[in-house]
């Protein structure tokens, strides 16, 4: 099965959590056992998992985030989003999960996160189920 999430984000940089969708597309295609595969087509955005029940946790990496990668910089990329490539790079495009009883096999605290680090913007995450 493949299909691809849209989302619209609303801010220069902000998490996501998509795992709802992710299940959603899962269950409406009637997939059981598998692995989902997550990519974003992006070079300025990632997807992570990280722990959805306290949403301080997301804005704790964000906060950490920005300070390793710095607004101001002497970068040479001339469009000016260096910090969003390069965060992008350190967090990455993609996940894998395996499906069990039709459901994400995550642990208890676990949500999937669209990483957004040049928004607001629409982005795409291709889900494919093996
Ligand atoms: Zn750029």
């Amino acid at each position: 099965m493949k299909r691809t999430l849209a989302i619209k984000t609303s801010s220069r940089t902000e998490f996501v959590d998509i795992t709802a969708d992710i299940e959603e597309a899962i269950r409406s295609e009637g997939v059981d056992d598998g692995v989902c595969m997550l990519f974003v087509p992006h070079t300025t955005a990632a997807i992570t998992i990280n722990e959805s029940a306290d949403p301080s946790v997301k804005s704790d990496i964000l906060m950490i985030l920005n300070k390793i990668v710095p607004r101001k910089e002497a970068y040479g990329h001339i469009e000016g989003n260096s910090p969003a490539h390069i965060k992008s790079s350190i967090i990455g495009p993609s996940q894998i999960i395996a499906v069990e009883g039709g459901r994400l096999k995550l642990g208890t605290w676990q949500g999937v996160f669209f990483c957004e680090f040049d928004g607001p913007r629409s982005r795409k995450v291709h889900i494919r189920i093996l």
